[in-house]
């Protein structure tokens, strides 16, 4: 492996791929979204549960390559308790880190995407549940 793909496959995302977190499909939620990459093949969905306007539970299920499966877990990990308007903040910070237009020290773990930036065919990837949770959090089912 070269060290740029050894930098964009970090072992936290080897980890997270081999055993995502929050992978299952939610029985009761508030919202769900799905997600599709074809130029890749990853396609997912992302279910969340609401409190109020806080993120109670989140959860997804799908499949892919390592890179939007890790990214997805994650992505539950960062947003789980989190108000609506933080999750957005987080994914406005993520989705710069992964393009490439900053993000910040308070990414935590999620800075292991940084490498994402060199490789624009995986920003979708990257950013695949992200942007479902983003819509999923749009939609007010009650
Ligand atoms: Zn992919």
């Amino acid at each position: 492996m070269s060290s740029e793909l050894e930098e964009l496959y970090q072992s936290i995302i080897l980890d997270h791929n081999r055993r995502p977190q929050n992978f299952r499909v939610m029985a009761e939620s508030s919202a769900h979204a799905e997600g599709v990459n074809p130029m890749c093949g990853d396609q997912l969905t992302v279910w969340l549960k609401m409190n109020g306007d806080v993120v109670e539970d989140v959860s997804f299920q799908g499949s892919g390559c390592a890179i939007s499966k890790a990214s997805a877990s994650l992505m539950t990990q960062s947003v789980k308790g989190k108000s609506r308007a933080e999750a957005e903040k987080i994914f406005d910070a993520f989705h710069g880190l992964v393009t490439g237009h900053g993000g910040g020290e308070e990414l935590g773990k999620l800075k292991a995407f940084s490498g994402v930036a060199r490789f624009p065919l995986r920003v979708k990837c990257a950013t695949l549940a992200w942007h479902a949770m983003k819509s999923a959090l749009a939609t007010r089912e009650g």
